[in-house]
C-alpha cells in the first residue's frame, strides 16, 4: 500500500518544495520507491530536480485536463527510485477552470488510484501557496498532510488556517486525512524563534514532528544544481535532518500515533484565537 502525502501551507517560502524534494530523496535513499508530483504552477519542484519547465512536452496538466496517466508523463531523476511528475506555468489554467467541473476535487485521487499498486510506496505532492482547486485536489488525495511551519510571529495564524482547512476536508472530501506540522528554517540563534518553538512544542506536540529542520545554506545551493540535498551534500546537517524526518515518518513514532483519533487531535491541538502570540511579541525584547 502506498502512502500519499500533501505538503501544504498557504504561506509561501516556508520550505514546502524543499521538504517535498528532500524528504522524497531521503525515502528513496532508504530503499523506497517515491513519486513526487509538482502541483505548483511556479514549478519550483520541477526546477529543483534539474528539469526546465519550458522544455517539457508533457506535464501534470496533461493528466489533470487530458488523458495521460501520471506514470506516462513521469521522469526519472538523478536519484534511483525517485521519479517526478513535473509542472509548468500552464498549470495555472487548472485553477481557473476546474472549480466549474462537478467533483473536480477527486480528479487527482482517481489518477493516483490508477497507478499500478505497489509501483510507488510514497507519493509526495508539492502544493501551491494558496487555496484553490489544485490544493483541494491534493488534500482530497492525501493520507497525510505535512504542514511546514517557520518559528516566526505570524506562523500560528497560517497554521490555524491550514488546520481549519484540514478539518473542512475531513468533513467534505477526505474523512481519513491525517496531518502533522514540521518546523522548518529554524534558527536557534534568534530568541523569538526559540520562544515560538517552545510554544509549538507545548501546544502541538502530538502532531508536531520531533525532527526540526534548521537553517542550512546548502539547501539553497542544491536547488541551483538541480539535486536533492541528500545527493548534493550528503553529510550536511540538512541532509541528516531530512533523513531523520523520513525515519520519524516510518519509525515507531509514526506507529505510536496509530489508532489515535486524529479528529480529536485536531480539536485539542488546533491553535485557537487566543494563542499567546501577543505575549511572545512582548517577550521578544525581554
Ligand atoms: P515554499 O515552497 O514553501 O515556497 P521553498 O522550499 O521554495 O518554500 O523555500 C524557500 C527558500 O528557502 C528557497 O530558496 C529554499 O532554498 C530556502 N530554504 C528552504 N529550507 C531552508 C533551510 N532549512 N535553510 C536555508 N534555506 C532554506
Ligand atoms: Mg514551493
Amino acid at each position: 500500500m502506498s502512502m500519499t502525502i500533501a505538503i501544504s501551507n498557504q504561506k509561501g517560502g516556508v520550505a514546502k518544495t524543499t521538504t517535498c524534494v528532500s524528504l522524497g530523496a531521503a525515502l528513496a535513499e532508504m530503499g523506497h520507491s517515491v513519486l513526487l508530483i509538482d502541483l505548483d504552477p511556479q514549478a519550483s519542484l520541477t526546477r529543483s530536480l534539474g528539469l526546465n519547465p519550458k522544455q517539457l512536452r508533457r506535464t501534470i496538466i496533461d493528466t489533470l485536463m487530458g488523458d495521460c496517466s501520471l506514470v506516462g508523463i513521469s521522469h526519472e531523476t538523478c536519484v534511483f527510485a525517485l521519479d517526478i511528475v513535473p509542472a509548468n506555468s500552464q498549470l495555472a489554467l487548472v485553477d481557473r477552470v476546474f472549480y466549474k467541473l462537478p467533483g473536480y476535487q477527486y480528479r487527482l485521487k482517481k489518477l493516483i488510484g490508477a497507478i499500478v499498486p505497489g509501483m510507488y510506496e510514497y507519493i509526495l505532492m508539492d502544493c501551491p501557496p494558496y487555496l484553490a482547486p489544485l490544493t483541494l485536489n491534493a488534500l482530497t488525495a492525501a493520507d497525510l498532510l505535512i504542514i511546514p511551519v517557520q518559528c516566526e510571529l505570524h506562523a500560528a495564524h497560517a497554521l490555524r488556517h491550514v488546520i481549519g482547512l484540514a478539518r473542512q476536508m475531513r468533513e467534505e472530501t477526505n474523512t481519513n486525512l491525517d496531518y502533522r506540522a514540521l518546523v522548518t528554517l529554524y534558527d536557534g540563534r534568534i530568541k523569538l524563534c526559540r520562544l515560538i518553538l517552545d510554544q509549538m512544542q507545548h501546544e502541538l506536540s502530538p502532531v508536531l514532528f520531533k525532527t526540526i529542520i534548521q537553517i542550512d545554506t546548502k539547501l539553497r545551493e542544491c536547488q541551483a544544481w538541480g539535486k536533492p540535498i541528500t545527493s548534493y551534500a550528503p553529510k550536511s546537517r540538512a541532509a541528516q535532518q531530512y533523513r531523520a524526518l523520513a525515519q520519524e515518518l516510518l519509525g515507531p513514532g509514526a506507529g505510536d500515533r496509530e489508532g489515535q483519533d486524529t479528529s480529536q487531535l485536531l480539536r485539542e491541538h488546533a491553535p485557537e484565537e487566543d494563542l499567546p502570540m501577543a505575549e511572545l511579541s512582548e517577550r521578544k525584547d525581554g
